[in-house]
């Protein structure tokens, strides 16, 4: 009894040695309690910021349409779905999402899931294992790393953006075979949009060398569903290529103002995935109102109304960027992976700032005056990476923007001031 007691004492000290580790590097992380809805104008501890921490970039999240589909979901069928879809839990809203999802896609079919995350583990896992070969782009998100490393694939990860790199893996990967001396399933996956980077994957190329090389091609557009192309259903859609991309990922919880996350594609990816996603056969439900928001949210997007909310929020990107165009900030310009004066455009704007340490003190700065931009840090992005990622939604006004691009050249004044 005496040793059970020591041992927890002994986790909970070790514990919280690795919390002290994290702080004594500026990585240690704690939550934020928001006391108000989710918008452009947040309370944190009764304290109103002027919010640009969201992925609700259409400002969907708290839209009333979307609120009296989660409401009336809930009378309808209930608070929870009771089961995994593949029991008893598949409920009308989640094959009328579905059906609305392939009709915004034009595909074959969709099918969701409880969140990105969940599609991105359960869809890999289901098209590749020990035998086959996983090539990710360098700045991929997390979920697809994760994903990629649990279905024991051979994983290669190219460097970001770079086709020269990939097209050198696609040799190597030509070159092998499995077991029974078959070629090796390849299986290519990146981001179309960036979601700390912001800068956008060159799709139409990449479409180019996954044909050349046989392999197949995942994009999870989860900072790009709702903002792009003419019908807003993607950089896909936006440059062409959403018949020739296999899987097609998208999450349902950014733009979408619900939550959940999707896979688009032909009619036998999804029925495999309906057999062998773990993600999906294991898991309950999302809970009808999600489904029935998510539903909402892409009938919103693809309304004359959706047109003019990402209208507006293309507007307010390019307020920000010539309010801020030739800013000094930190330690140089204030750039994007990508360059702030690059031809292309996303609701996310990462200021690059190098040291944790500065990007907390920028945030810090920031959130004196009232605006809640907050500092990305290791491992969301590389060690000595850190910035501030500032997320633009419809709803903000244009008073909010300038008031963001005042705070962030005052703040150069501070940080230049640190560095001297
Ligand atoms: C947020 C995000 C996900 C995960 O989606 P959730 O629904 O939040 O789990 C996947 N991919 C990218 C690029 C994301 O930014």
């Amino acid at each position: 009894m005496q040793q059970t007691t020591r041992t927890t004492d002994s986790l909970d000290a070790r514990l919280c040695a690795d919390l002290d580790s994290l702080r004594a590097q500026d990585l240690r992380r704690e939550l934020q309690l928001l006391d108000s809805p989710q918008g452009p104008h947040i309370r944190i501890r009764g304290r109103p910021l002027l919010n640009f921490a969201s992925n609700d970039y259409l400002g969907l999240a708290n839209e009333p349409a979307i609120k009296a589909a989660a409401i009336e979901a809930v009378e309808r069928f209930g608070a929870g779905a009771g089961s995994s879809r593949l029991l008893s839990g598949s409920l009308p809203p989640h094959t009328e999402l579905e059906r609305t999802l392939a009709e915004f896609k034009r595909t074959e079919a969709a099918l969701s899931f409880v969140s990105g995350y969940a599609a991105a583990s359960g869809t890999i896992c289901a098209l590749a294992g020990k035998e086959d070969i996983v090539i990710l782009d360098k700045l991929v998100h997390a979920c697809i790393v994760d994903a990629a490393r649990l279905s024991g694939a051979t994983l290669r990860v190219y460097r970001h953006n770079d086709l020269e790199d990939l097209e050198s893996i696609l040799k190597w990967a030509a070159g092998r075979s499995r077991g029974s001396g078959a070629p090796p399933r390849v299986l290519v996956a990146t981001e179309s949009v960036f979601s700390m980077d912001g800068d956008c994957a060159p799709l139409q190329e990449l479409v180019g060398l996954k044909e050349k090389y046989g392999a197949s091609l995942m994009v999870d557009e989860a900072h790009a569903t709702g903002l792009y192309g003419p019908g807003r259903r993607g950089m896909a859609e936006a440059r062409r290529v959403s018949s020739d991309i296999e899987i097609q990922m998208g999450t349902l919880g950014k733009a979408v103002g619900s939550a959940g996350g999707f896979i688009a594609g032909s009619r036998a990816l999804i029925e495999l995935l309906i057999n062998r996603a773990r993600s999906f056969i294991f898991s309950t439900a999302p809970v009808p109102a999600a489904a029935a928001a998510a539903k909402a949210g892409i009938e919103f997007i693809s309304s004359s109304a959706g047109e003019e909310r990402c209208r507006l929020l293309w507007q307010r990107v390019e307020e920000l960027h010539s309010a801020l165009a030739g800013q000094q900030l930190g330690t140089g310009n204030l750039r994007t992976e990508a360059g702030l004066d690059s031809q292309f455009r996303s609701a996310i704007i990462p200021v690059l700032l190098g040291a944790e340490e500065k990007a907390i003190s920028a945030a810090r700065g920031l959130r004196e005056q009232g605006l809640f931009v907050p500092a990305i840090r290791y491992p969301t992005v590389a060690r000595n990476r850190a910035r501030l990622r500032i997320a633009l939604s419809a709803v903000h006004t244009a008073a909010d923007i300038r008031r963001l691009a005042e705070a962030l050249r005052g703040l150069h004044l501070k940080l230049e001031a640190l560095n001297a």
